[in-house]
């Protein structure tokens, strides 16, 4: 997918208008849905807040999710239509560098949809996508409809799932089948950042880069090291200073004014 709209390099906006465009684009060829569109607002709201940069927390939580998919025996990230229209290239060499699975993973899910997700991590370098089709044969107990459908070799074996950008019912429904959950949320307050066990509140963009090189740097270390960095990551400590972080940053901006 390439980006049409011409826009100007020097626009305060410009890496923000052409995240949306992607978006847009993604939402054109069947990648996207129209509320995947709105769930980009609700984020972009918040990383307008906490200054569209990756925050010392975000770091933090970057290096317990890249000990944990480390540590994994079977780690999976699951692809849904705004993961595959933002980072297609991203997400396919995290899963090289850990090695991880990949299944797409759809809220609304329909067959066109699950080939259009595919393809879009196919023709970004992906050898192996799971969860498309007649593959997607497990269900998450406790989910109804389409959105509960996993791949017996994907999301429904692992022991650690990276699903960016995910709803609350599902994350919750991950946690009791026992999973360890990695999410990426701009939203500190999402359900789902809530839930999971390692949350990255960062902009899908700039967090998976963060953790293919995480990944890369502490593939070195010794399992007992990477078990030290889990042991030493508090979840709920972390969503605090994050909210901290927003709480200290709109402060200084409104005596600034
Ligand atoms: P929940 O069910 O977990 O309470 P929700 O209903 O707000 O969450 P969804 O619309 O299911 O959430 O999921 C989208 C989530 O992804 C939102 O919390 C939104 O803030 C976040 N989000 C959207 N775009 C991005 C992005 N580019 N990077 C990171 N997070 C994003």
């Amino acid at each position: 997918m390439g980006v049409r709209l011409k826009i100007p390099k020097n626009h305060v906006r410009a890496a923000s208008l052409y995240i949306r465009e992607k978006l847009v684009e993604g939402e054109e060829c069947g990648v996207v849905t129209k509320s995947g569109l709105i769930a980009h607002g609700r984020g972009e709201a918040f990383d307008y807040l906490i200054g569209e940069e990756t925050i010392a927390p975000a770091l933090f939580a970057t290096r317990a999710a890249a000990a944990a998919l480390l540590t994994a025996s079977h780690p999976v990230i699951s692809v849904n239509g705004n993961t595959a229209a933002l980072v297609p290239k991203e997400i396919v060499k995290l899963s090289e560098e850990v090695p991880a699975d990949l299944e797409v993973n759809l809220f609304y899910r329909s067959r066109k949809r699950e080939i259009a997700v595919r393809d879009a991590l196919i023709r970004a370098g992906a050898k192996r996508v799971l969860g498309v089709g007649r593959c997607a044969s497990a269900r998450i107990p406790e989910l109804f409809s389409e959105r509960r459908r996993v791949d017996p070799r994907g999301i429904y074996s692992a022991d650690v799932v990276l699903v960016p950008l995910e709803d609350g019912d599902r994350t919750m429904a991950l946690k009791k089948m026992g999973k360890l959950v990695i999410t990426i949320d701009l939203n500190p307050l999402s359900r789902t950042a809530q839930t999971a066990d390692i949350t990255i509140v960062d902009n899908i963009i700039r967090a998976v880069p963060n953790i293919t090189s995480a990944v890369r740097e502490m593939k070195g270390l010794g399992r007992a090291s990477l078990n030290e960095v889990l042991r030493n990551y508090n979840n709920r400590l972390n969503i605090s200073s994050t909210l901290i972080h927003l709480r200290d940053r709109l402060t200084r901006l409104a005596e600034d004014v």
